[in-house]
């Protein structure tokens, strides 16, 4: 229970690899909050699952997109639980297409979402943090914030700024007793991945299920991550143990940016 009376807040924690990394957070102790757009009835099955450790459990659905919904998201978690103790900025979205089509609505959104969401939550988070001299700060980039993709360019954008925004953070707060590192996925099976298979089927002119293997083929051990495997090394960075762990980027990608 390493976490117990710490408060953890996840973005994006409605599914897939934020759902898992608040049920790790949860089952180590931790009081969550969960955020995301999901349905409603998504939306409650992701905090049942959270609240099944015996932690206190919130929901609250800030859109990433706001940051006056994002002040008030880490306000309310402080006011509500005392303390904000570790932020997972892990909200994300994709889309795939050639530059040149590319909607700028879509960019627009993967740079709020991606990123500036992340400059946004640690901006609200960090006097709490330095008040209490301690704070974990985790944000999931990806493969794509050290190598690139075609047709990926907000995304892979927002990543590479992720992975920088991270290496600042923490070098502003290296003697505060913060850290703040990054976990950059490759293929991990979750709905953002299952959702961009028909575009980049189109992007390459091939079917979606020749789609799906060339996505897999990327990672050198041929297997999707499992939302599990990230979770752990999340969690393992929230540690007393990963307390000398700052401004790294650590890569979950079955040995794809090895290459
Ligand atoms: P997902 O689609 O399963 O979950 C995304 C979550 O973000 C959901 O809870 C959704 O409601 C939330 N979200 C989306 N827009 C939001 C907004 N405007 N405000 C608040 N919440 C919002 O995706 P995932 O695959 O679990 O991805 C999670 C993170 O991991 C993303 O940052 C993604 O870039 C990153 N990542 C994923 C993979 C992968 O292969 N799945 C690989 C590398 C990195």
């Amino acid at each position: 229970m390493e976490l117990k009376g710490r408060t953890a807040v996840v973005t994006g924690s409605t599914s897939g690899i934020g759902h898992a990394i608040a049920v790790a957070m949860a089952q180590a102790g931790a009081n969550v909050v969960v955020n995301g757009l999901g349905t409603e009835a998504d939306n409650a099955a992701a905090i049942a699952a959270v609240a099944k450790f015996g932690t206190r459990v919130a929901f609250d659905p800030a859109n990433m997109l706001r940051n006056n919904q994002i002040a008030d998201m880490i306000a309310k978690a402080e006011k509500d639980f005392g303390s904000v103790d570790v932020l997972v900025n892990n909200a994300g979205i994709q889309h795939v297409s050639p530059i040149e089509d590319f909607p700028v609505e879509k960019w627009d959104a993967i740079i709020g979402i991606n990123l500036s969401s992340a400059f946004h939550t640690i901006r609200a988070t960090v006097p709490g943090m330095k008040k209490r001299k301690w704070g974990r700060i985790i944000n999931i980039c990806s493969a794509h914030s050290l190598v690139a993709s075609p047709f990926k360019s907000a995304y892979v954008a927002a990543k590479h700024g992720l992975a920088g925004l991270t290496k600042t953070v923490a070098l502003e707060l290296a003697e505060t007793g913060l850290t703040c590192n990054a976990v950059s996925p490759g293929f991990v099976w979750t709905p953002l991945v299952e959702g961009q298979l028909p575009d980049l089927a189109k992007a390459k002119g091939i079917t979606i299920e020749e789609a799906k293997a060339s996505v897999v083929s990327a990672q050198p051990n041929k297997r999707f991550s499992t939302v599990e495997e990230v979770a752990a090394l999340t969690l393992f960075l929230t540690t007393e143990a990963a307390g000398s762990v700052t401004g790294s980027n650590y890569s979950i990608d079955g040995g794809w940016t090895a290459h």
